[in-house]
């Protein structure tokens, strides 16, 4: 079976990690060491936030340059919403790394896990399924959505209100054969909600509300693929985030 298209995984570092990725995140940015603070956005981490302005450097591990050439203008509309701005180009001690590994799917890491010193040379973003010829929507939901993630947005599909019928058995099996996951890891990535956050309304447009297939639920349930341009409320979210200067 291929990697399942339309799935995507934020991954977190792993348990020996954690702490030190909280750690991380509040050096960077001493904002994400407050809890329970305002609640600016439904779908975002509010402890893995980038300092306000950062620029974040982008480096291609490998991959198809054509392919390069068609990733980097649409990751550069955050930046019109955005406070931030991505430099390609930058070599690889980058904060974003970016893989094109066509059998793991498409997957990020969150804001400033991207930067955690344990993880340098290593993949933070795979673009599994982009190639020269794919059509132009499906650039624009894959590599909008997964710089999402590098940002520091959450799945709009983990909203409570969204109670998907994963089939548990199936989501394990697949990820244990696509990314070589063992169980506990699955579960924490995959099927359980991140912790801290709070969700305010099911914004249905969101890039960050991603199609849940039907091979990995129960009794039919999909979300189909529908979104491929930035919300009105994805935009807004962002410039709460990361505001311009006034
Ligand atoms: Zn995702």
């Amino acid at each position: 079976m291929e990697p399942l298209k339309g799935l995507c995984t934020i991954v977190t570092p792993d348990l020996a990690l954690e702490q030190f990725a909280e750690q991380h995140a509040a050096e960077l940015n001493p904002a994400n060491a407050i809890h329970g603070g305002e609640q600016v956005s439904g779908v975002f981490n509010t402890q893995r936030r980038w300092p306000n302005g950062m620029i974040l450097r982008v480096h291609f591990l490998d991959g198809d340059p054509a392919v390069h050439k068609r990733v980097e203008p649409i990751a550069h509309e955050w930046s019109q919403y955005a406070n931030i701005k991505f430099q390609f180009g930058a070599g690889p001690d980058a904060e974003i790394r970016v893989a094109f590994n066509p059998n793991v799917g498409s997957w990020s890491y969150m804001g400033t896990d991207c930067s955690l010193p344990q993880l340098a040379g290593k993949p933070t973003m795979n673009l599994g399924w982009l190639r020269p010829e794919t059509a132009e929507t499906e650039y624009r939901r894959v590599v909008l959505h997964e710089f999402g993630h590098a940002l520091g947005l959450i799945h709009e599909h983990l909203s409570p209100k969204a109670e998907i019928p994963w089939d548990e058995e199936k989501v394990i099996a697949y990820y244990r054969r696509t990314n070589g996951w063992n169980e506990a890891y699955i579960r924490s990535n995959v099927l359980a909600l991140p912790e801290a956050d709070e969700f305010t309304a099911f914004d249905t447009k969101s890039i960050m509300l991603y199609p849940v297939p039907r091979e990995l639920t129960k009794g039919g349930y999909e979300i189909p693929w529908q979104n491929s341009e930035l919300s009105e409320v994805d935009k807004e979210f962002i410039a709460k985030i990361y505001p311009f200067p006034a």
